[in-house]
């Protein structure tokens, strides 16, 4: 059961093949059999998924069933559910139940799906290998000693560790695309604003953008189609109409020109992931695809951009965690000095720490110039490369991590280095374009992801791209041994 795809559980349950209920006790008994050596789940929200699951089956009796009606998914836990812990791994909001829902979950929950639990993070969403959560970290299911990725780590090992059809994850600078390449799977970083931001807890609001964990890009455009569209509680959504994700899936690619950033084949790239990329490449060639080398100059202002951008708004967004309103509160604080400093000090880890000093420091008064308004100029040059490029070609790629899985712990005391895992993906948040990472191959018996980056409101596109690539390869469909039973 746990190997079909959503459209083939969609028919099965249509058909009567099987019901929401067994469908989604048999995903409970994966979590139960697996969880313990992955700890992709901090959540597992067991009986209100099998309430679900039997009203998903009255509606198939009833014959008011939709597409994703009774197909279980995980939530990545920055997002609110109501009456359910959204912690966003963090101490700081550990005994924090949501008292509303996200409109993803909402939007999600409408379609009739059903929420198996809530996924594994780094601390705010700021990691890129899952090891800053407060619950400890995740495994991935291709090798249990290294990093799924991050920061939507535990979405991305629950997925390809088959203990869900498919999950929502969030990416600020590459924590949908990174994990997926990580962890094998089809991640969909949409165009900032194409999906709304209400009750997804924030990291840097401007950059901040919630996708699709999937196994394929048929699976990722069906669950696109339920979570975009306007929202007029997010004054950042954008009321732009949602086309058919599903549809032009098998639009032939005759015609299509590919741009390959020379920027993106550099020095930091590993060679053998770099062959793995070309091959895709050439793949593209056969399906009628047309490569040119283009040139994203500013690239190298990526990652000291966002290092500044980033922190600056999640500095301000953290703010509201002060032990008054809700989350952690110190023990017997003396006055309301020592409530703040010590709630905080104690709820939020060392590397959302490091980014609240660095953003507190970037926007103080006589540093503001310097630094963050620097940094929005960079932003702007960024954006124009990409501008540019999309004057002569209709998608970039490239890869979508400079390495494989890393090893667990090789680069906690590396701040730097790790930073550096998102120097292919960071770019098209700071351009708000939407960028997908799909299965491309294998070195040494670890997943490869093309990163496929496409212009504003493009996704339709980019779905197709990847689709008909997975109609001639195997990569997407091939799932660690280890979880396969
Ligand atoms: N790894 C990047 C960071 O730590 C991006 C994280 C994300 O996309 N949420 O900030």
């Amino acid at each position: 059961m746990h190997t079909k795809s959503l459209s083939e559980l969609s028919t099965a349950l249509h058909n009567g093949d099987i019901t929401s209920v067994a469908l989604t006790q048999h995903y409970l008994d994966r979590i139960k059999q697996y969880n313990g050596e992955l700890n992709a789940y901090i959540t597992i929200c067991e009986e209100s998924a099998l309430a679900q699951a039997t009203d998903a089956d009255t509606q198939f009796k009833a014959g008011t069933a939709g597409p994703l009606t009774g197909i279980p998914l995980a939530h990545k836990d920055i997002f609110c559910t109501q009456g359910v812990r959204t912690s966003c791994g963090s101490k700081m909001l550990d005994n924090f139940i949501a008292p509303y829902n996200a409109t993803v979950v909402e939007k999600l929950n409408t379609a009739g799906m059903v929420l198996l639990g809530k996924t594994n993070m780094d601390e705010f969403a700021m990691g890129s290998s899952n090891e800053t959560s407060f619950y400890g970290a995740v495994s991935n299911p291709w090798d249990t000693d290294r990093v799924p990725g991050g920061s939507s780590g535990g979405s991305a090992a629950a997925v390809a560790a088959q203990l869900a059809p498919i999950a929502t994850g969030t990416d600020t600078g590459g924590s949908i695309r990174q994990p997926a390449a990580l962890c094998n799977l089809t991640g969909l970083k949409p165009t900032y604003g194409r999906i709304s931001r209400y009750g997804m807890i924030a990291f840097a609001s401007s950059l901040d953008q919630a996708g699709p964990m999937a196994r394929s890009a048929e699976d990722a455009a069906m669950l696109m189609q339920a979570m975009a569209g306007f929202d007029e509680r997010d004054s950042t959504s954008v009321d732009h109409p949602v086309p058919d994700y599903t549809t032009d899936l098998n639009t032939p690619l005759d015609g299509l020109t590919i741009g390959l950033p020379t920027e993106y084949f550099d020095a930091g790239l590993d060679p053998a992931v770099n062959d793995t990329i070309q091959a895709a490449i050439k793949q593209y060639e056969t399906l009628g695809a047309t490569i040119k080398e283009i040139s994203l100059p500013n690239t190298k202002l990526a990652v000291p951009t966002y290092y500044v951008v980033a922190p600056a708004e999640c500095s301000t967004n953290l703010s509201r965690m002060d032990g008054v309103r809700f989350g952690h509160r110190c023990e017997d604080p003396v006055d309301l000095e020592d409530l703040y400093t010590r709630s905080r000090g104690e709820g939020f880890g060392e590397e959302v720490k490091r980014r609240i000093m660095t953003g507190t420091y970037a926007l103080s008064a006589g540093y503001y110039d310097a630094y963050y308004l620097k940094a929005q100029q960079c932003r702007r040059l960024i954006r124009d490369d990409f501008v540019a490029a999309f004057k002569q070609v209709d998608v970039i790629m490239g890869p979508t991590s400079p390495t494989t899985a890393f090893k667990a712990g090789e680069k906690t005391d590396d701040p730097v280095a790790m930073y550096l895992a998102d120097i292919y993906t960071i770019s098209t948040n700071l351009a708000g374009l939407p960028g997908m990472s799909i299965p491309a191959g294998f070195v040494d018996g670890l997943p490869v992801g093309l990163q496929i980056i496409g212009n504003y409101f493009d996704e339709a596109r980019l779905l197709n791209v990847a689709h008909r690539y997975q109609q001639v390869t195997d990569w997407h469909q091939q799932a660690p041994d280890a979880f396969a039973g």
